[in-house]
This record gives structure tokens, sequence and C-alpha cells, in this order.
């Protein structure tokens, strides 16, 4: 059980706009949100002048702080969870998968007993980004993992994962992708179109199938053209699918991102990072699935120039939101906490600040750089180098 922690006298990132006010925390959660809030012998975050909102959630990552999650090695992704924090992280989805059926039952049971687990942000269950995509959008994944779509081979998955893989990115165009598509919702997890060459017409079906979000759309998937809109005009007129949008500035120019974003809304648009086990790393080259590549700004690439994965934090993520798609700090909240929390099914718990939340709280100040992260009620970042004292 953790201590009592107040945040006194942010300025808090609320649904009906910015207020002042403190947040009380007990047992992990948010017992109590106002003004003048008294709890003696609480520890004190003094958060006057400086921006509270709640706690990064990022549903599309591979690592990061040299931390990789295509691993068996489950120690990988604790020392992740420790790291992430820093960056405003309090939880996430571990997006990976395996080269092969075999590696992809292996990893998901290897890491399954890590879900839940709460040593700085929480693991909230599993992404598999593949097997099932399109090889003609393949993206920074190696041909030879691919898989046909198969209802019985995702049935091997979900049950090596325990139950706890929440999205699956898949190419809807692919032969036996719609009953699979009907097979992942039927489980509680959320299909998502991604990796895909899919015409208009063929995401369409995808979306009736079920499909309900979207892989960090304009990457890897059919470009707009005038007399075929693809997979990225399908997605943005669908009103029942979520999109997730990249925004480190390497991926998708900022352009796209604001015309997307002017579609989507504050309701649809869900900000993920795609992060490599490079990302926080003052390292220049690294490998990925077994190929060299080379990171320059926030971009990390092969030789041939294909983009393997985002080197951008998330902060940086949720600053350049603010940024590029012209919007307010709380709207981005909900870009980064809010939605994100829909789609990892924890929207119950997670990604708002209100009494019976989850304690995931990040400070920020004017310049919206992290200075402190929460992570059900512990300090798991702290940056104020303010005194914290006991009242
Ligand atoms: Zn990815």
């Amino acid at each position: 059980m953790s201590e009592r922690l107040l945040v006194r006298a942010g300025v808090l990132a609320l649904p009906l706009g910015p207020q002042r006010a403190d947040i009380l925390c007990e047992g992990g959660r948010i017992v109590a949100v106002g003004r003048d809030l008294d709890s003696p012998g609480a520890r004190v975050i003094h958060a006057d002048g400086l921006a509270v909102g709640p706690g990064f959630i990022d549903v599309h990552v591979h690592g990061g702080g040299g931390h990789s999650f295509f691993t068996q090695d489950r120690s990988r992704i604790e020392a992740y969870a420790a790291w992430a924090p820093r960056n405003g992280v309090t939880s996430f989805l571990v997006s990976t998968v395996g080269n092969g059926p075999g590696e992809s039952e292996a990893i998901l049971q290897a890491l399954a007993p890590v879900v839940g687990s709460t040593g700085g942000a929480e693991v909230l269950g599993f992404h598999m980004e593949g097997p099932f995509i399109n090889p003609a959008r393949h993206g920074a994944f190696p041909p030879g993992m691919l898989r046909t779509p198969s209802v019985a081979e995702w049935e091997r998955y979900a049950a090596a994962a325990g139950g706890a893989i929440r999205q699956v990115t898949l190419a809807p165009e692919l032969p036996g992708a719609l009953p699979l598509i009907r097979a992942i919702e039927r489980a509680g997890a959320i299909p998502a179109m991604g990796h895909t060459d899919a015409t208009t017409v063929e995401s369409a079906r995808g979306f009736e199938a079920g499909i309900r979000h979207v892989t960090h759309l304009f990457n890897a998937m059919r470009p707009i053209h005038q007399r075929e809109g693809g997979p990225i005009v399908a997605a943005l007129l669908e009103d029942r699918a979520t999109c997730e949008l990249i925004c480190d500035g390497a991926h998708v120019d900022p352009a796209p991102l604001r015309m997307a974003y002017r579609v989507l809304g504050p309701e649809r648009t869900v900000v993920v990072t795609d992060n490599l086990h490079l990302a926080g790393q003052e390292a220049t080259s690294g490998r990925f699935a077994g190929e060299e590549v080379t990171v320059s700004g926030a971009k990390a690439a092969k030789a041939d120039g294909t983009i393997v994965g985002s080197v951008a934090t998330m902060d940086q993520h949720f600053r350049n939101a603010v940024e590029f798609l012209g919007i307010d700090m709380a709207t981005a909240f909900r870009l980064c906490a809010a939605n994100p929390a829909r789609i990892a099914g924890v929207a119950g718990r997670k990604g708002r600040l209100e009494p019976g939340f989850d304690a995931d709280l990040v400070v920020l100040d004017s310049d919206l750089r992290v200075r402190a992260t929460v992570c059900r009620g512990e300090v798991a970042f702290d940056g104020l180098a303010t005194e914290l004292t006991r009242d």
C-alpha cells in the first residue's frame, strides 16, 4: 500500500478546462481533487506554477532507454517500466511479435507475468504488431516473419499471453482476415488496421468486421491517391475508429498530421511513440530485427532509408502534438492519456484526474517538460529538486 501523497496547487488538466487545485492520493488512487486539501503527514509535491495531468499511456512502444521488447527476458520490460516515468509515461502496452509463430508464443508466454506489475509504469498488456500484416507494407519487419491470417494461430497467441493481448495490428485485405477480426473482437481485444495495402472498399469491409483502431495512420500503409483513397481516407471517414499518430516530426510531416487531426478531432486521436529501444539514448546506431539502424535526429532508419521506429520520447510527442496539431495542453492530455486508456481497456481507472482513478500523474513546467511523475501513488520520477516535505 502506497503512502499518502498530496500534489499541491498545480494547474490541473481537467475535462472542463484548466483549474488550480490540489490532488490527494492514497492507496494508489486519487481520493480527492479540490482547493486547499489538508492531509497531515502526507508526502507533498509542491506544484505551484506547474501543470498536472494524467500520466501518459503509450499503446505502441517497442522499448526505450536501451531496453527492447523483442525479448523473452521479462527483466527488460521491468527495466523499461522503471525508466519510462522520466518521460511522463505511467502505463503502456508491450508492442511485440516474434520471428515466427513459435517465437511469438514464447515471447508472450515469457512476458505475460509482468502484466499488471507496477514497479514504475504499469504494464497493461500486449499490442501484437503483426504477424498478420501485408508483405507489401511490412515496413521494418522482415518479410519472413509475416503470416497469413489464422484464427487457430491467433487463439494460440491469446492463450500464451494469458488473455492479456489488448491490440492486434493486421491487414484486413489478406485472405482470412475478416474471420480473424471477428475472433479478436470476441476475445475482448481491439482489432487494428495497419501495415496494410487495403483499398477503400477492403478497409470498409475491415471496419464492418470489427476494426476499431488504426495503427500509425499514414505509415506502412497505401498512400492516398485521388482515385483510390485507401486505408487513410477510409480511416479518417470511419467515425467508429480511433487513429494513432506518431508525432515525432520524422514519421509524418506536421501538415498531414494537422489535416488528419482536423478530421479526427480530440475524441478519435491517439498519440503513440512507436519507440525503439534506442529512444532516449545517446547511441547513434543499433540493431533492429537483425539489421543495422542509424539514428539521426528523431529518426531511426535502416541503410535503405526505411524508418524502423521513433526515438523521440513520449514527452517530446506531447510537446509536438501541442505544436503540430495546434491544440491546448488539456486536449493534448486527452490524446496522450484518456484516449489511449480506451484502447488499453483501462478507461474506467486511468487517463483522468478524478477521485477513484489510479493516481497516475505527470507534472509539467511551462515548457511542458516533465518535472515529476507519479505511478499508482508512488513518486516514480522526481525532477523537481524541490523539497518534498511532511506537513
Ligand atoms: Zn511499431
